[in-house]
C-alpha cells in the first residue's frame, strides 16, 4: 500500500537530536510522532490528525484519557501536596490506597510496598524473597525460577528473570545474576490441560528447591516476553509445587492486573494467591508512575524478625501522594464501572474482528483473551514503515517483532474498536 508522508512537527525533529525513547537508537531514530493532547480513545497529533489509541500507552490508561474524575483528583491533590517524604511520615491517599489494594487483591496478600515503577515493585519482590530467606537463616537460597518467554523489566535483578534469549541476556551475559528458567508454557488458556507442560518445571524445582528463593511469573498471559496466554492449570501446579518445596512465589501483574484479562487480578483464573504481587501500569489509570509490591504477613513477619529488624529498601518518591490520590481515584472509577461486563464486551468484538485476520497467508496465529487482541505474523514487521502505515489508518498500534496486538482502554466503544481492527486490516492484508 502507499505510505501517506507524515509532516514530522519541529518538536519532533529536535527530539531525534536530543532524546532517547524506549529501546531507540539515537545513530538511526525513527522520527516519534508528537501528540498534543489526549482524550477518551483519541491521540492528537500536532498536524491536528486524531488517533485511536490500541495500546492504552501500554496497558496503563485504562479509562482513556484526560479522565474527569482522575484529573479532579490530581488537582485536588496538587493543592493539598504533591509530594512528601515517607520516611517517619503517612498520608491518607496512601493509606487509603494501600487498604484498598488488600480489600482487592487475592485473600493473604495484607502489606503494601510502594514504588515507582513496574521494574522497581519487580526488584522489590525480589528482594523481599531474598531476605525473607535470609531472615530464616536460609541464606543459600539465592536463585530464583522463571519461565521462558517472560518480561519482567529493565533493571538488572528484573532482567536476570526476563526470557534468557529474547530478553537482553546475550548483551548483558558477564553481569547478569544466574537463575532457572522453566520452558515457557504451551498449552493455551482455554484448550484441553496437558500435564506434561509443567513436567520440566516440576523437574527443576525437585532437583534445585534448596537453592531457590522464589518462582517469578506473569500469570497467564506472559506480555512483553510474547503475548502468551497460558492454561490456569499450570498456575494452579506451580502454586502447589511452590507449597510443596518451601519456594515463595511471586506474581508479576504488572501488565494483568486491575482487569485486563477478564478477572480483576489473573490469578483469580486459577484461584490462586501468590505471596508476592506486583502492581504498576494501570494503578493510576496511567495518569502517572507508581508501582506497589504486595505481600503476605508471613513474608513481611519472616523478613521483620531478622537479623536487619527492616525490610532494607526506601525510595525518595516512595508513596507520593499525588501518584497515590490519582491510583484511589483510578480504582473507585474501576470498580464502580461494570467493569468485567466491558472487558466481555470488548473481548466478543475482538473475537469478531479478528476472524478475518485468520485467512491471511502472512498471519500465523490470533489470540483474544479479555481486552487483550493479538495477532501473530510468521515474520517480524518492519516497525517503522508499519507505524507510518497505522498512522495514516488513523489508529496508534506498536508491534514489536511478530506480534501485532492491541489493549484498549476499557471505555472504547464498540464502533471506535471496528476502525481500530479494520485500520489493522488494511495494513496487514495490503
Ligand atoms: N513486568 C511486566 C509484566 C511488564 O509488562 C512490565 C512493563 N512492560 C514491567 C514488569 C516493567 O514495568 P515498568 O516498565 O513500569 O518498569
Amino acid at each position: 500500500m502507499t505510505v501517506e508522508k507524515h509532516h514530522f512537527s519541529e518538536i519532533s525533529q529536535k527530539d531525534q537530536q536530543y532524546v532517547w525513547h524506549p529501546y531507540s537508537s539515537l545513530t538511526n531514530p525513527i522520527p516519534a510522532y508528537e501528540v498534543i493532547s489526549a482524550k477518551g480513545v483519541h491521540l492528537k497529533l500536532a498536524d491536528g490528525s486524531e488517533l485511536i489509541d490500541g495500546m492504552s500507552s501500554w496497558w496503563c490508561a485504562i479509562h482513556g484519557y484526560n479522565h474527569p474524575a482522575l484529573n479532579a483528583a490530581a488537582k485536588n491533590q496538587i493543592d493539598r501536596m504533591s509530594h512528601v517524604m515517607f520516611g517517619g511520615i503517612t498520608h491518607s491517599p496512601a493509606v487509603t490506597l494501600c487498604q484498598k489494594l488488600v480489600e482487592i487483591t487475592p485473600e493473604g496478600l495484607d502489606k503494601v510496598f510502594l514504588s515507582d515503577s513496574g521494574s522497581v515493585s519487580v526488584e522489590v519482590a525480589i528482594k523481599m524473597a531474598f531476605q525473607y530467606w535470609i531472615s530464616q537463616g536460609h541464606s543459600n537460597k539465592n536463585k530464583l525460577l522463571s519461565l521462558k518467554g517472560g518480561y519482567h523489566g529493565d533493571t538488572f535483578a528484573a532482567m536476570s528473570v526476563c526470557d534468557p534469549t529474547n530478553g537482553m541476556h546475550h548483551i548483558f551475559d558477564q553481569v547478569l545474576p544466574q537463575h532457572h528458567f522453566a520452558p515457557k508454557p504451551q498449552v493455551g488458556f482455554a484448550v484441553e490441560w496437558n500435564n506434561s507442560d509443567i513436567t520440566e518445571f516440576t523437574a527443576i524445582l525437585e532437583t534445585h528447591h534448596k537453592n531457590i528463593a522464589a518462582v517469578i511469573l506473569e500469570p497467564i498471559v506472559q506480555g512483553a516476553g510474547g503475548m502468551n496466554f497460558y492454561h490456569p492449570d499450570y498456575l494452579k501446579q506451580v502454586r502447589q509445587l511452590c507449597d510443596q518445596h518451601n519456594v515463595l512465589l511471586i506474581a508479576d501483574e504488572i501488565a494483568t492486573g486491575f482487569g485486563r484479562t477478564g478477572k480483576l487480578f489473573a490469578c483469580e483464573w486459577a484461584q490462586i494467591s501468590p505471596d508476592i504481587m506486583c502492581l504498576g501500569k494501570s494503578l493510576t489509570g496511567g495518569y502517572m508512575t507508581l508501582a506497589a509490591t504486595v505481600c503476605t504477613e508471613k513474608v513481611s513477619d519472616g523478613i521483620c524478625h531478622g537479623e536487619a529488624g527492616c525490610f532494607m529498601h526506601g525510595p525518595t518518591f516512595m508513596g507520593n501522594p499525588l501518584a497515590c490520590a490519582v491510583a484511589n481515584a483510578s480504582i473507585e472509577q474501576l470498580l464502580s464501572d461494570d467493569w468485567q461486563a466491558n472487558i466481555e464486551r470488548i473481548a466478543a468484538v475482538l473475537n469478531q474482528q479478528i476472524e478475518p485476520f485468520k485467512k491471511l497467508d502472512t498471519v500465523a496465529d490470533t489470540r483474544v483473551l479479555g481486552a487483550i487482541g493479538v495477532i501473530e505474523m510468521k515474520h517480524p514487521v518492519n516497525l517503522a514503515q508499519i507505524q507510518r502505515q497505522f498512522v495514516s489508518q488513523g489508529i496508534w498500534v506498536r508491534p514489536f517483532g511478530k506480534l501485532v496486538y492491541v489493549m484498549p482502554p476499557y471505555i472504547i466503544e464498540d464502533s471506535e474498536l471496528e476502525a481500530l481492527m479494520r485500520g489493522i486490516y488494511k495494513v496487514l492484508s495490503a
